[in-house]
């Protein structure tokens, strides 16, 4: 498994039981389909939102 960051709500989440999207060819996980559908809506908005708060930190899972 790999973990990963729901850049919505900033939990780590599982890839292998997390609600994911995908945008501009990277896959994004979330804790459940309410962040998820707040990502889909403004992705844009949510990935600048982590990035301020987390510089440095790629929300996408580490290649396994
Ligand atoms: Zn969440």
């Amino acid at each position: 498994m790999a973990v990963a960051h729901d850049v919505v709500c900033g939990m780590d989440v599982n890839t292998e039981s997390s609600p994911h999207a995908e945008h501009e060819a990277k896959d994004y996980y979330f804790c459940c389909d309410g962040c998820k559908g707040a990502f889909v809506k403004a992705p844009a908005y949510h990935l600048e939102n982590w990035a301020e708060e987390h510089p440095g930190v790629e929300p996408t899972p580490v290649a396994a």
